[in-house]
């Protein structure tokens, strides 16, 4: 079994994240040569994404979900080195501002959808709007319980038009984020990235683990699939995603446009 197949979440299977080992390295004894493998796999992902842009008729979307420290913004540097950065959208989801507040939570979501022939890569996303949203009682239950099907009928909408999704949770362990935060005290380069939040949060940590899991079994649908990477190992998680956005891409079948002239009867004077 690949990859692919073995970290996505089925849909309709109900997601225990203990039955997920986040030290998992499914496919590798040991650590192999990651660096050889990732450049291997980016520069292939480049050719793809050069030929997504010719064909200008499709996008695709990454969805990236973690626990603080979870490792998303080292996936996207990792995973995304090699790319044509013109065609590649990072797009960060804060705490709504007031002109976000007063519009529907898809509002802002949909904006930042990429154009078709780009790549466009969610740094968090609407499964805020699930999680953040319900461990601290941001909006009444009835109102995000309606959420999950709200989700999957626009995420619907937009793979029928052209945009293919795909959704990673970076799984780590509540001993590593310790360690990561521990790590961030002690080195003054991170200190910039120390919010009271990271810590205040972590007492939510089960809070959080049942959010994230009643989301990764109601919103993996075949469609716009959810996969939750093992990722207390920063080499596997990278490698995992990179493996999977490459296996995605492959399977779409683009092929460049036909040529508005032809080449072969253009004579140069
Ligand atoms: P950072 O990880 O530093 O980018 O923090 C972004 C913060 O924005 C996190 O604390 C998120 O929980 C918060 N956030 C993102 N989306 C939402 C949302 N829809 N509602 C409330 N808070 C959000
Ligand atoms: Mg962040």
């Amino acid at each position: 079994m690949n990859l692919i197949e073995k970290l996505r979440v089925n849909p309709g299977t109900k997601v225990d994240l203990r039955d997920h080992d986040p030290d998992a390295t499914p496919g590798f004894k040991g650590k192999p040569d990651v660096d050889a493998i990732l450049l291997k796999t980016c520069s292939r992902m480049a050719e793809l994404q050069y030929l997504m842009y010719a064909e200008n008729k499709r996008a695709l979307l990454i969805v990236l979900q973690a626990p603080d420290t979870g490792g998303k913004d080292g996936t996207i540097r990792h995973v995304m080195t090699g790319l044509n950065p013109a065609g590649v959208q990072v797009k960060s989801f804060k705490a709504p501002t007031e002109d976000e507040l007063d519009h529907d939570y898809l509002w802002r979501i949909h904006k930042a959808v990429p154009n078709y022939g780009e790549f466009g890569i969610f740094n968090r996303s609407h499964y805020e709007d699930l999680i953040v949203v319900r461990v601290h009682d941001l909006v009444p239950r009835p109102v995000w319980k309606n959420r999950y099907e709200e989700i999957n009928a626009f995420e619907r909408h937009l793979t029928e038009n052209n945009v293919t999704i795909l959704k990673f949770y970076l799984h780590i362990s509540k001993a590593e984020q310790k360690r990561r935060l521990l790590e961030r005290i002690e080195d003054k380069r991170k200190w910039w990235k120390l919010s009271e939040a990271d810590f205040s949060e972590r007492k939510y940590w089960s809070a959080y683990q049942a959010a994230y899991e009643d989301a990764l079994t109601r919103c993996s649908t075949k469609e716009a699939p959810w996969h939750i990477i093992p990722a207390n190992k920063k080499w596997f998680r990278n490698l995992a995603v990179a493996e999977i956005v490459l296996e995605t891409l492959e399977s779409l079948d683009m092929k460049f446009p036909k040529p508005k002239i032809d080449p072969t009867r253009i004579q140069l004077r």
